[in-house]
Formats: C-alpha cells, structure tokens, sequence
C-alpha cells in the first residue's frame, strides 16, 4: 500500500514517532504537510517540511478548511492522549482519506481506530520491543 510520490501526505501530531515518519517521507521525495495542535512542535518542523501547521485536529470543521479530503494518504501520530487520536481518525475517514494509518499505544486502542476507519494500525513501540528482543536471542531471520 504505497502512495504515489508526487501526491502529498499529512502527518498529524508531530511528536517523536510523527516527525520520525514526516522526515523520513520527506527524504523519499514526498510533500508532506504536517499537523500538530504544539506551536513548539510545528516551529520545530518547519524548515524540514512542504508546510507544518498549528491546528487542532481533532476539529473536522479545522481539517476540512485545510483539504485534508484532498489527501490520499494520511498519518496519525498522536498516542498517548488516546481521545485525540480517536477523534482525529473519525475526522479524517469521515472526510474520505482513503489511507489512515494510525499509531496505538495498546491493543483495545487498535481495536478501536480500526473500527472506526483507519485502514493500517501501527504498535511502534511494541514492534521495536519485539524487534530488539529477536535481535539479542539471534532470530533476526524471523524479520526478514
Ligand atoms: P511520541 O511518543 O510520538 O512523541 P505520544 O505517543 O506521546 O508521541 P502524544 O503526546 O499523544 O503522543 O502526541 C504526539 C503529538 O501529537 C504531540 O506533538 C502533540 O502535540 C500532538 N497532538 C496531540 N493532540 C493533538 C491534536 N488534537 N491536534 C494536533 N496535534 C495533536
């Protein structure tokens, strides 16, 4: 499920696995906007990004006056305040993005953002627990 490298991507919630992501899209040559209720955050981002906005998104009316329908792909990195991130997801299917990948921090939090609309779920920090652990038992093979 891969975008077309000339269509931009939002990324919302600019924290440390959300900037991880927009930097990492921005070396592969896409226009990303990025999204983050922070001033310090967006200031933080702005030189790096195609344009880095103070908005808060859990708003439809906020994502809708910024075309966030316009995008074909979008990221959630908001986590740890799960109500944000629950509100931001709906927002975003309700508006039509056909790709919302979101993070979670547990599993019922996953459950829910896939219920509610977004098409790829994402466990960072497990994943990199999992990932860390085969790596010392030497079963590294598992992950590729
Ligand atoms: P990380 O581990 O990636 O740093 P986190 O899991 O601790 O993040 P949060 O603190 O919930 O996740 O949010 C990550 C980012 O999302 C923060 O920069 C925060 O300012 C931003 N954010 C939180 N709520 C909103 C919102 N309503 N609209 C836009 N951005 C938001």
């Amino acid at each position: 499920m891969s975008v077309d490298s000339k269509k931009p991507i939002l990324v919302i919630g600019l924290g440390r696995f959300g900037q991880s992501v927009a930097r990492s899209l921005d070396r592969m040559g896409h226009e990303v906007l990025g999204v983050d209720s922070n001033a310090e955050c967006v200031q933080l981002m702005a030189e790096t990004l195609t344009q880095c906005l103070e908005a808060d998104a859990t708003d439809k009316g906020v994502l809708e006056r910024l075309g966030v329908g316009d995008f074909e792909a979008a990221v959630v990195g908001i986590g740890t305040d799960i109500e944000a991130s629950v509100l931001t997801t709906l927002a975003l299917a309700d508006l039509g993005v056909p790709q919302i990948w979101a993070k979670a921090v547990n599993e019922n939090h996953g459950r829910i953002l896939e219920r509610i609309g977004a098409t790829s779920v994402v466990f960072p920090e497990a994943r990199m627990g999992e990932r860390v652990a085969h790596i010392l038992s030497g079963k590294m093979i598992d992950y590729i």
